[in-house]
């Protein structure tokens, strides 16, 4: 049985007084795909926020690797072995490729280790490497894209949060990013994906957890949620 990497004990998440996480309570395995579905203004991106403490949880807690890490600043928990990619990618537009990368990979302050992280960053989306001296604004919908996960990758990440990373994407690179993130999870990253296209979310995830209105409100493997009538209906059309 593999180790649990994250878990989420009883959180509640605030936004002045909104409610958008009521109580909920989930794990991740080490190894693991794991989808959180659900729909628009259900509480996913403001889980992945609360896990990677830009938002405090007003009770319950976040912890990873057997450390409580909710309240504590995020630049820690992202040095505790957490990237996240937000929804919208959030590159810097006015930067480079390159230099979008080393950001990701500030923390390490070691040359040889940021050309090894980018290498890997290139291999896994060529793409970068031929557009590395150009200015990330300039980059296409799903280049920008890969440089977010690729700017993730450089701080050697163990779990990666990836809001959303198929949004607005045209076919042939939401089958691409998907590839990518199954082949990042085969070379030992686990991941936490939130993602409005349900079905190949689930379709390439271990386990997978539904959220309405801020509750988790259904969980099974990947296949069994596929499956599932209520899924079917309200989120596969
Ligand atoms: P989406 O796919 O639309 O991003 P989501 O499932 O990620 O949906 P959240 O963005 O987590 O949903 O939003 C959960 C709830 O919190 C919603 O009711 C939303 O309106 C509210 N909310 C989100 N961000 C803020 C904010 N900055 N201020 C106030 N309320 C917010």
């Amino acid at each position: 049985m593999n180790k649990t990497i994250l878990e989420i004990n009883n959180v509640d998440t605030y936004y002045g007084q909104i409610h958008a996480l009521k109580n909920i309570s989930f794990e991740v395995k080490e190894g693991e795909i794991v989808s959180l579905i659900g729909s628009n203004g259900a509480g996913k991106t403001t889980t992945l926020k609360t896990i990677s403490s830009l938002l405090k949880p007003a009770k319950g807690e976040v912890i990873l690797k057997e450390k409580v890490i909710s309240r504590i600043p995020s630049h820690l928990v992202a040095e505790g072995g957490i990237a996240h990619v937000p929804e919208g990618r959030k590159i810097f537009p006015r930067m480079t490729v390159e230099e979008n990368l080393e950001m990701g990979g500030f923390r390490f302050k070691d040359i040889n280790k940021t050309k090894k992280n980018m290498d890997y960053a290139f291999e896994l989306f060529p793409r970068l490497q031929e557009r590395r001296k150009q200015k990330g604004g300039t980059l296409s919908g799903g280049e920008q894209q890969m440089l977010a996960m690729g700017r993730a990758l450089m701080s050697e990440p163990s779990l990666l949060l990836l809001d959303e990373p198929s949004m607005g994407l045209a076919p042939l690179l939401v089958e691409l990013i998907f590839q990518s993130i199954q082949k990042l999870n085969s070379e030992g990253i686990t991941i936490l994906l939130v993602e409005q296209n349900a079905h190949k979310a689930l379709k390439i995830a271990h386990r997978g957890y539904v959220l309405q209105t801020g509750s988790i409100v259904l969980t099974g493997t990947g296949e069994e949620l596929l499956q599932n009538n209520m899924v079917k209906e309200a989120y596969l059309g």
